[in-house]
């Protein structure tokens, strides 16, 4: 194999193979030498430094394996002054990590995240204590990274999450724009997210432009204390939350009035069995007809009904007009001229800036 394959084959930006310097059944040694100028990064400072080379070193890492045979690459690294600290430092190279190649480090640490690092190391060759090493460095990196500020979101969320049976919170609070949990922490509160806003500063928090939150008060103080800017607003899965529960007290007040007055058609369309199929976002024939005899026999949760899609027509008007589309199926059913003629009603409404 011609020693430009090679290179082409390992493809490690601004290097080439020189010499191939051991080729045995199990191993492979590479010289390389740069193909490019790149100014040297202090090791010391991480700037560049315009000062002369004081020498050229050399050091083998260890990258991912060929056919079968250990690669072992020999990279020419500059020292030179640092006018940080006055003392000679050795070049940085970003695709290595230590004696080794980055992406020979990042299979180290997938395989020890899948196995232990005894038989990681098996498997690669290297002692436990390397791998060790090598699973350290990337944990520290990893917990360094979570330490770093926040960037701050134009646009969030927060919530909580239970977990372990519920005995624990996490609070998460997400980038809406980048669609990425950013932030959490333990716990749920007030306390929790003011220490979110703390971390920002004021000068961010004051570009927050708005805040989604299940309504929780202590989500909602903190947002008005800290973010006085951001629209705080009520995030969609809470408002149809509270949507249904509207709709399921109505439910249970007309299913008591129905059993009292012995109405056993309503009541039976009203049962609690057929909570789910009223609640249910899915459009099926069994909802239709449900929707079609209620509107028919009971005023009221035709009109909870409507007051649900009306509202969710000011969040989304595709969400809101499912209702239009479930009973438009169908040729020509009442609900569904009601229902259009309603949402219709209201779209214009809100398109107006009014209400009806
Ligand atoms: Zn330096």
């Amino acid at each position: 194999m011609q020693l430009h394959t090679i290179t082409e084959l390992l493809a490690i930006p601004n290097y080439r193979v020189s010499h191939m310097v051991v080729h045995s059944d199990s191993r492979l040694d590479l010289l390389l030498e740069p193909s490019r100028f790149i100014p040297a990064v202090c090791s010391g400072c991480g700037h560049v430094h315009n000062t002369p080379v004081h020498s050229i070193g050399t050091m083998v890492v260890e990258d991912l394996p060929m056919s079968g045979k250990r690669v072992f690459l020999h990279v020419p690294k500059r020292k030179a002054l640092c006018v940080e600290d006055d003392s000679i430092r050795i070049e940085e190279l970003d695709w290595l990590r230590g004696r080794f190649t980055k992406r020979f480090a990042d299979q180290v640490y997938w395989l020890t995240s899948i196995t232990t690092n005894q038989e990681a190391g098996w498997y690669l060759g290297l002692d436990d204590e390397v791998v060790y090493r090598i699973d350290r460095q990337y944990l520290e990196e990893l917990a360094q990274k979570k330490l770093s500020p926040v960037p701050a979101p134009r646009y969030m969320s927060v919530d909580e999450v239970a977990w372990q049976k519920w005995h624990h919170y996490v609070t998460n609070v997400v980038d809406i724009e980048k669609r990425k949990v950013t932030w959490n922490h333990d716990d749920r509160g007030k306390s929790v997210l003011e220490s979110f806003y703390k971390a920002l500063g004021e000068e961010q928090c004051a570009d927050i432009k708005a805040v989604a939150s299940d309504g929780a008060r202590g989500f909602l103080s903190a947002t008005q204390e800290h973010a006085k800017n951001a629209l705080i607003v009520l995030d969609h899965f809470h408002v149809k939350k509270s949507l249904n529960d509207a709709i399921d007290t109505v439910r249970k007040e007309e299913l008591a009035k129905a059993r009292k007055t012995d109405d056993t058609e309503l009541a039976d369309l009203l049962h609690c069995k057929k909570k789910f199929i009223l609640m249910q976002n899915k459009q099926t024939k069994r909802r239709e007809n449900l929707l079609q005899k209620l509107a028919d026999i009971n005023d009221p949760i035709y009109k909870s009904m409507f007051s649900k899609s009306s509202l969710l027509l000011s969040i989304h008007p595709a969400i809101a007009l499912q209702p239009v589309k479930l009973c438009g199926s169908g040729s020509s059913l009442r609900l569904d001229r009601r229902f259009r003629c309603s949402s219709n009603s209201a779209a214009s409404s809100f398109e107006n800036g009014t209400s009806s």
